[in-house]
């Protein structure tokens, strides 16, 4: 096979050596268990949870104490739902989100609504965008919570979360925002967003799998979730468990990489992004863009050709590692859950591919992307009649097909 070539860093991304390094360690000689307090073994871990921990906070605008390190966003989003669904019960038994969101809020939420709990999922508009208006009329007495994500996944479409937390300020219902595709890309403030709890995931962003936090603000308003894990009381008693001190390391170091030059690599990734959605667009025709024109993370292209097959198109350019559909939904031929909310199209749908930039990759790959793209479209599209019919003007959608 030919060098292959990774457009899939939404799923997931490549450590960064740099982060590894950092790692290193703390996965041999500096092995000792932050949580003692009796030696220098002990000292040394917690001097790097520490640190780990500002690392983090820092690229949030938070307290260092008021970062939860989890196992990554699926735990954190776990807990934020369900934990403050269970601690705020007698305040009120309402939660609003969209369908949009990760299957990490989705299903929660799900979990809640069999038991006793009431879930509004907000409309989207067709790039994805919730409506601030109906946020602010769904809210109710009984609202406990609002988690609406920064930017989408599949699509890339960011939300208007300062408006969304000012709403909720108002209001006075808590605001959980997941910011695992903008966390280290796109500038997060929780004080300025009125964000009151955040999770985030480091193998979004060049860090180790198995490893994220939680933002959990303490002060105006102070938020307690209960905590899913019992038992030695670690993380302000919100995350039991032995820290897992090399990931913790990995994700600090994987944050501040990505603080250092957050400007520049995004305006790099836009232009990278772009290069794509242009150089695609330019050779073939019938190609639509998925989620929002310019509210959109810098990573993500979301691109729908229409009359192929979105894993027929992959597995002409095998070489090049995109996604149909996000890699959790992938499994299942059900078209994606995401560009259905949008109301997108079946045929479309089914006709979309996400490709999703990181760190590593370079405008030759980018070039080399658009030439194998807009080649193997082309021959699926030869020997499809569907396009043939659309060429000449005629929608196969709205043909009345006599069955023989
Ligand atoms: C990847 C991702 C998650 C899940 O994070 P894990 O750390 O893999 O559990 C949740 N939400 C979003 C938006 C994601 O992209």
């Amino acid at each position: 096979m030919k060098k292959r070539i990774y457009l899939d860093n939404n799923a997931t991304t490549p450590l960064d050596p740099r982060v590894l390094e950092a790692m290193m360690p703390y996965l041999t000689d500096k092995f000792g268990n932050a949580a003692s307090r009796d030696h220098s073994f002990g000292w040394e871990a917690l001097e790097a949870v520490d640190r780990a921990r500002e690392q983090v906070a820092a690229l949030l605008g938070a307290e260092p104490r008021e970062i939860i390190f989890t196992s990554g966003a699926t735990e954190g989003n776990n807990t934020v739902i369900k934990g403050l669904a269970e601690m705020y019960a007698d305040r009120g038994r309402h939660i609003i989100t969209q369908p949009t969101e990760h299957k990490a809020v989705i299903d929660p939420c799900r979990y809640l609504d069999k038991h006793d709990y009431r879930i509004t999922m907000l409309g989207v508009d067709k790039y994805g965008r919730i409506d601030l208006n109906e946020l602010r009329d769904t809210i109710t007495d009984g609202t406990i919570l609002v988690s609406i994500m920064h930017g989408n996944n599949e699509i890339g479409t960011l939300q208007p979360i300062a408006e969304i937390g000012k709403i909720c300020k108002e209001k006075g219902v808590f605001f959980h925002t997941d910011v695992c595709q903008t966390f280290g890309k796109v500038p997060i403030d929780v004080q300025e967003m009125g964000i009151d709890l955040l999770t985030l995931s480091a193998h979004k962003i060049h860090g180790p799998k198995g490893v994220g936090a939680m933002y959990v603000r303490r002060k105006n308003p102070r938020v307690r979730p209960k905590p899913l894990l019992h038992g030695g009381g670690h993380e302000r008693g919100l995350r039991s468990g032995t820290l897992n001190v090399p990931g913790i390391v990995g994700l600090g170091m994987a944050a501040e990489l990505c603080g250092r030059d957050m400007a520049t690599e995004s305006k790099r990734l836009t232009g990278l992004r772009d290069r794509l959605r242009d150089g695609i667009m330019s050779g073939l025709d019938m190609i639509f863009l998925n989620g929002h024109p310019t509210e959109r993370t810098p990573s993500n292209l979301n691109l729908a050709f229409a009359y192929v097959e979105a894993e027929a198109l992959m597995m002409g350019f095998k070489e090049i590692a995109a996604s149909s559909g996000s890699a959790c939904t992938s499994a299942s031929l059900q078209p994606s859950y995401v560009l259905r909310a949008l109301g997108v199209d079946d045929m479309l749908a089914h006709g979309s591919i996400r490709f999703s930039l990181g760190r590593f990759n370079t405008a030759d790959e980018i070039d080399h992307v658009i030439e194998r793209v807009i080649a193997v479209v082309k021959e699926k599209r030869e020997i499809s009649p569907l396009y043939e019919m659309a060429q000449k003007g005629i929608d196969p959608r709205k043909v009345e097909w006599k069955v023989h």
